[in-house]
Parts: structure tokens; sequence; C-alpha cells
């Protein structure tokens, strides 16, 4: 009699589990659409306009690596974040949040495909994601074929990890190379994929091991030297995951605006925390 009622639970364990993940998902869910209501708020940095970047128009963007960038005015921010999502990827969120601001977070597929926990609360905060290929590796080095799979893949990895969240900026069409690494065929590849390329126009070269105090001061001295232009920082970089609120707070105090950018046919363009 023991073992029969004991293997009764046994028996419903799986679907019991599916049920709690399910309504798990729910409240997360319900718990960002908390959140985003709070934006904007007075006194945050907030996102003060929405541009909507056509890669027809821009194919290639960011001048360290190419002659256009996009459009922005001076004092004009774009925010992305290479490499998550992460476990840091929690902390970088809950600064923008908190600063009701928004950026854009370019994915290796691999690791959302691991996450997809993590790639989905991006989402669902109504940041814009962007694609980094399935495993990172330097494109220009593995041959056309290998390539055109580890861009395709990641792609098909980030999507599926977010399948069924409702975001207002669904995964774009936008694309960064790994260490910005590509070829001539590589770049004409994306474009006849519709993408645009996403290179930067200034960085806080977080990839090098400082403090995040040290990191503030690199950034925000380089920033005074360019005004404005696509910035890109890493998720996964417990030292940037650290600097960022100060970053942030620099942004407002210094009359800087961060410009959300989505992809055109975007709904509801009005992301959590516009001001325009
Ligand atoms: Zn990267």
């Amino acid at each position: 009699m023991i073992l029969q009622r004991r293997t009764q639970p046994l028996r419903t364990a799986k679907p019991v589990m599916t049920a709690l993940c399910g309504a798990l998902v729910a409240l997360l869910m319900q718990a960002a659409a908390a959140r985003a209501a709070d934006c904007p708020r007075p006194g945050t940095l907030g996102t003060s306009r929405i541009l909507v970047v056509d890669p027809a128009q821009y194919p290639r963007v960011g001048t360290k690596s190419f002659p256009q960038t996009l459009p922005l005015n001076d004092k004009e921010v774009v925010l992305t974040f290479d490499d998550g999502p992460a476990a840091t990827t929690a902390a970088v969120l809950k600064a923008l949040r908190d600063e009701c601001t928004q950026a854009t977070f370019f994915m290796v597929g691999k690791g959302a495909q691991q996450m997809p926990a993590m790639a989905k609360r991006v989402a669902a905060d109504g940041h814009t994601l962007g694609h980094h290929t399935w495993s990172h590796r330097y494109l220009a080095r593995i041959g056309f074929a290998a390539a055109k799979e580890e861009i395709d893949r990641g792609i098909a990895a980030d999507n599926a990890a977010l399948a069924g969240v409702p975001s207002r900026t669904p995964t774009a069409p936008f694309f960064r190379f790994p260490y910005f690494e590509s070829t001539p065929e590589l770049l004409d590849y994306v474009q006849s994929k519709h993408y645009a390329v996403f290179g930067a126009d200034f960085w806080a070269s977080d990839w090098e091991p400082m403090t995040p105090e040290q990191q503030l001061k690199l950034l925000t001295g380089r920033l005074e030297a360019i005004r404005k232009g696509i910035l890109l920082l890493h998720d996964p970089r417990a030292q940037t995951a650290a600097m960022l609120p100060a970053f942030l707070r620099y942004l407002r105090e210094h009359g800087y605006r961060v410009v959300h950018i989505v992809p055109p046919g975007t709904p509801g363009r009005r992301a959590a925390g516009s001001r325009d």
C-alpha cells in the first residue's frame, strides 16, 4: 500500500512541474509588465526617442568599421550590449529599468538556447534583440560555408528562445560580427538577408579587466570626446554590470539622451520609457 501511495505523486510529477514552470513564466511576464508600467518616470534618464532603422537604408553602421553611422544628434547615444544572455544580464536589465531606458542586445544563439528565460526577460522588458552568431567564432577565418552556418544558426536560436513571448520589439534584422571581423562576401550575405550590420562608434574596452570605476572614467572620457554614437558594451562582463548604474546616471546628469533603435514595422513603437 505504501508503495502504491508513493507511486502516484511520481507519476504526476512531470505534468505538475510543467504546470509550475508555466505559472512561473506567467508570473515573470506579469512582473515585467508591472515594471514597464512604472515608466516613464520623472527623474529618470528615459528614452528620448525611437529611431526606426531600416536595413535597406542603413545596411552597415558604426564608424569604427564603416563610413556610415546612424543619424544621431549631438549628445544622443544608442546603448548596445553584446555576447549575452548571461547571469549578469539580470543586473544590466535592472540598471536599465531603474532609469526607464532601453537598449539593443546582440545575443549569441548558443547562450540564448542555454538561457531562454533570460532572453525572454530582455524581450519582455521591451529591449531590441539583435543577433551575434551561434557561437561567437572568428567568421573570416572559418570559411564561407561555416560562417554562413554560424550566422543563420544563431538567428534561429535567438528566435527559438523567444518563441511565444509577447514583445513590442521582437528580434530585429540587426546583426553584429564577433570581433567586428567580416569579409566582403559575408557582408554581402548579411545584406542579402535584409539585415543591417552593426559596428560601433565607441566602446568601453570592457573586454579588458578593470575596476568599474576605471571603466566609467575611460568610457565617460571617450563619450565627452565623441559626444554621440552607437556604444558597445558587454552584458556578460561583471565590471560592466557594476558600472552601468553610475554610467546611466552620468548620461542623465550631463544632458545626454538615449535613442532606442527598432526595426521597421515594430508594433507599438512607444517603448516603455519613451518621452516623445
Ligand atoms: Zn561579441
